[in-house]
């Protein structure tokens, strides 16, 4: 299985609009973040976690002409706002809750009409509850609750290798499905503490606690500091992910 992070900010994406921190206005190409995604290519098929605004930008940057699912963690603007672009591609196989699936009824209700416009996105949706594990093709999926804050939201496992992002809380519930983990990826915003969203010590406990061979965290805002400097205070199995970061897992 490979992996390739396509996006590592958080909604606002880094540089913010209009900021002039030393994050935002650093020539490292790592503090450069689109907003967050992940390609999975397994047993042959091309996976996408989540669909932001930078989707089509993602998909020309990494030349990605061929997609067969994407899974949905939430609703939340970051993470579908690339799904009119999805329209490029195929019929396409969206997995998400039912509360993710009812509101893009409503705010693409376009792309589900009887007689849809020609050249809209043509999705195949399928509802997928917190712990039934899936397939797409024989890639098996497992949702994960997470609490992102009030809001349920769902990561993934697939394989050893799981998906977590947009939490503040992790059910004891998703614990035993996330052990022996060699890659567990942890949305983690920055230091301060932040109310719908991990910060590096609540993320390093949830470390603690699981024990994954490597982590990432991902979902970075501009206020977690430059990359190069983060690096540097962070234990040798945690480490930032970054745009492009590929990594193969066996
Ligand atoms: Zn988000
Ligand atoms: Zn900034
Ligand atoms: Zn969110």
């Amino acid at each position: 299985m490979q992996i390739v992070f396509l996006g590592t900010g958080t909604s606002t994406g880094v540089p913010h609009i209009c900021c002039n921190c030393e994050v935002c206005t650093s020539s490292d190409e790592r503090d450069k973040r689109l907003r967050s995604s992940l390609l999975i290519r397994d047993k042959g098929k091309t996976i996408l976690i989540d669909c932001g605004p930078d989707f089509r930008q993602q998909m020309l940057t990494h030349q990605i002409c061929s997609l067969d699912s994407i899974l949905l963690t939430h609703e939340h603007y970051d993470h579908v706002g690339g799904l009119d672009d999805v329209r490029a591609f195929q019929t396409m196989d969206i997995f998400a809750e039912d509360r993710v699936a009812e509101t893009l009824l409503k705010t693409m209700h376009y792309s589900f009409a009887a007689n849809k416009y020609p050249g809209v996105p043509d999705f195949k949706m399928h509802i997928i509850q917190e712990y039934e594990p899936f397939g797409v093709g024989q890639t098996r999926c497992v949702p994960i609750r997470l609490m992102h804050a009030h809001l349920p939201v769902l990561g993934f496992r697939i394989g050893n290798m799981a998906y977590l992002t947009d939490l503040k809380k992790l059910p004891n519930e998703a614990l035993p499905l996330l052990q022996d983990l060699d890659i567990l990826i942890l949305g983690t915003l920055r230091f301060k503490p932040h109310f719908s969203h991990l910060m590096v010590d609540e993320a390093l406990e949830i470390v603690h606690l699981l024990k994954p061979k490597q982590t990432f965290f991902t979902h970075i805002g501009h206020d977690m500091g430059k990359h190069a400097d983060v690096e540097k205070q962070l234990p040798s199995h945690v480490a930032l992910a970054h745009d492009g970061l590929t990594i193969e897992i066996y």
